[in-house]
């Protein structure tokens, strides 16, 4: 079903779950154990990452064309610009019409290991912004796009280019936004009051990150620009080596953050598993009033 009926056909929030594919068949196994543990919190759509290498990036075509045929759960395949003609992903677009996939996240992507900034090869394109006006051209895709409540690493301008560019995604044809994962509510509620001032309509759907591990979440932070406050440095730090009482304090934490969220009206949470059920799953069971 497309992401932009299922938003729109919404009473309630919406979870939804995001998975990478996995390098080994045991790393496989899991992940469509995972779809299969997940079905009690009855997912509106599962995301698929896209890597920068063309192994990778068939991993994900394959999972979500399964997901798609196999498991009666809504698809969203994540694409990005990296290493791509615009004739290489109208090939793959094409192939997803004729597998049924109707959801696309459209990102830019990183640049791949070994290079260090992203980029655009001949033919191809430079921003998320071009891929979502391809997107458009090449089909009828429900298309959701990235954004950075704290602003994206590359962005000269701060969070103010990132709300401009979110604009412009929304006015190229993006139908919702999934957020960066943050841990502190207020950055997200500014950001959406400024886009809303904006003029940026489209529903706002804020990433999470249970966390399970703190240091892991410490190096993914510094990379992909999320910041850690202090409050949660005092909680993780002393029990850093304890995964067991990280994990509960993953959960307790972000049961909080997401009660939050609800109540002030977000339209879903969508969670970066790390392709792990369990911590979702107990966060969602703390959260069913809220719910759909
Ligand atoms: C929900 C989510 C899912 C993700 N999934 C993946 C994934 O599957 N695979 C992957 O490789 N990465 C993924 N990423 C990471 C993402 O690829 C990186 O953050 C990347 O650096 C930026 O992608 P983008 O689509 O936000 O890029 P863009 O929107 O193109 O932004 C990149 C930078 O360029 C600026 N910019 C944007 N548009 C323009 C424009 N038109 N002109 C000039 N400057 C512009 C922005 O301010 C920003 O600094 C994901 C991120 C999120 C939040």
């Amino acid at each position: 079903m497309k992401l932009s009926n299922i938003l729109a056909a919404a009473e309630k929030p919406l979870i939804s779950c995001e998975f990478f594919p996995p390098k080994t068949d045991k790393g496989e196994a899991n992940l469509w154990q995972c779809l299969d543990e997940l079905r009690v919190i009855n997912p509106a759509y599962i995301s698929v990452t896209y890597g920068a290498g063309g192994t990778t990036q068939d991993r994900t075509k394959g999972i979500v064309t399964r997901i798609q045929s196999e498991t009666g759960l809504s698809p969203v395949a994540h694409l990005t610009c990296v290493g791509a003609s615009k004739a290489e992903l109208a090939e793959l677009l094409a192939d997803y019409q004729a597998a049924g996939i109707e959801n696309i996240l459209a990102l830019r992507g990183d640049a791949p290991e070994g290079m260090d900034r992203f980029e655009a090869v001949a033919g191809g394109f430079s921003h998320a912004t071009d891929l979502i006006a391809f997107l458009r051209e090449q089909g009828d895709f429900s298309i959701a796009c990235a954004t950075y409540p704290e602003g994206h690493p590359e962005s000269a301008g701060g969070v103010a280019d990132d709300i401009r560019y979110l604009k412009e995604k929304q006015d190229r044809g993006a139908d919702a936004a999934v957020t960066q994962y943050f841990f502190d509510n207020k950055t997200f509620f500014d950001f959406r009051n400024r886009c809303r001032a904006a003029g940026i309509t489209l529903p706002i759907i804020p990433g999470i990150m249970p966390i399970g591990n703190f240091a892991q979440i410490v190096r993914f932070s510094a990379m992909c620009g999320a910041s850690i406050p202090d409050w949660l440095h005092q909680k993780m730090t002393p029990i850093q080596d304890d995964l067991e009482a990280v994990k509960q304090m993953g959960i307790e934490l972000a049961v909080a953050q997401c009660r939050e969220l609800l109540e002030n009206g977000v339209p879903g949470l969508h969670f970066y598993t790390l392709n792990k059920s369990a911590a979702t799953i107990a966060i969602h069971s703390q959260l069913t009033d809220l719910l759909a």
